[in-house]
């Protein structure tokens, strides 16, 4: 009798086991997609800003003299790492690639909202940049939990326009995407948060969007996919950098909407998703689709695709490391 409960808890187990790896894996092969990636090789100048991707929404804007960081999020511990212990920035990863990529006129530094999947290492990246992180309350918190001088912190003011060299930026405010799985929208971390800490004490304290201006090309970034009726009724884009994990998870109507309060509102020329890859992995130039539980890949990429054609507007996809002249 033992015997046989023992095999049945065994059974079980392998079954469970067999289960959550399968709900880890990636959610689709973005080499499918092959056919849409893009990388332009030149330098940037003072007519064609060069935008690099880091995986999540972390993205490069550079225009030869002058370069912004959305996010940064460099580190990106394991998922086992986030989800047992108390976490802490990767400060020689973050070396790395700062070196290796040649952000060396960093001047801003500009958080989407203060999860850990964006916010995660703007205190050690202000630092070592010497920029001037840009973000909420909480977000700031983050950067004087890790000792970023008061004169390298300013707290964001919502559709005013920033000069900083040749680029104007604006920040807006904008919504967390539906099922925000910590369940903190609006939450913020206010008092300072000292590394290593839990992923969960990143809470999200405001969602933020950015319109990038240069020389009159506008790019407007959406880290976080949500939109507001009628927030951009007025606002027009050259080029669109959009979050599109979890979006097919989403009601067909919710799924038309947010198309049609985004693209169909800014009107660029060309969209590139981000936030579509599993950011438990490091930033390779192998990017990976978000795992299973999360996202319905292949789908979100496909909804995008076949929208975009339909309404004539290029779709471009960025592997990690790999950069889009804007012009
Ligand atoms: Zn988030």
């Amino acid at each position: 009798m033992l015997k046989k409960i023992l095999i049945a808890i065994g059974i079980a187990l392998l079954i469970f086991i067999a289960f959550v790896y399968s709900r880890v894996q990636p959610s689709g092969d973005i080499n499918d997609y092959q056919a849409y990636y893009t990388n332009d090789q030149s330098p940037p100048d003072s007519n064609a800003v060069k935008v690099t991707f880091f995986g999540a929404t972390t993205l490069l804007f550079d225009d030869g003299e002058t370069q912004l960081l959305i996010d940064g999020f460099f580190s990106r511990p394991t998922m086992f790492r986030v989800l047992t212990t108390a976490i802490q920035s990767d400060t020689a990863m973050i070396d790395r690639i700062l070196a290796e990529n040649n952000m060396n006129l960093v001047k801003g530094i500009f958080v989407a909202h203060s999860h850990y999947d964006h916010s995660f290492d703007v205190a050690y990246t202000t630092k070592k940049t010497g920029a001037t992180l840009y973000g909420s309350p909480g977000t700031l918190n983050i950067a004087r939990g890790g000792n970023v001088s008061e004169s390298q912190l300013s707290a964001y003011q919502p559709n005013q326009e920033l000069n900083i060299g040749q680029f104007i930026v604006r920040v807006i405010p904008s919504k967390h995407s539906p099922g925000n799985a910590q369940n903190d929208d609006g939450i913020s971390i206010d008092t300072i948060l000292k590394q290593p800490a839990r992923y969960k004490s990143y809470t999200e304290g405001g969602s933020f969007d950015f319109l990038i201006s240069h020389h009159g090309k506008n790019i407007y970034i959406k880290p976080s996919p949500n939109y507001i009726e009628g927030a951009l009724d007025t606002t027009r884009a050259d080029a669109l950098f959009i979050g599109i994990g979890i979006v097919t998870k989403q009601p067909p109507e919710w799924q038309q909407a947010f198309y049609n309060q985004t693209v169909g509102k800014l009107r660029p020329s060309v969209v590139v998703p981000i936030h579509w890859d599993d950011f438990f992995y490091p930033a390779s130039e192998n990017l990976q689709m978000l795992p299973r539980f999360v996202s319905k890949g292949p789908e979100e990429f496909d909804f995008f695709i076949n929208k975009t054609k339909a309404d004539k507007i290029d779709f471009k996809i960025l592997q990690g490391k790999k950069s889009i002249l804007i012009k």
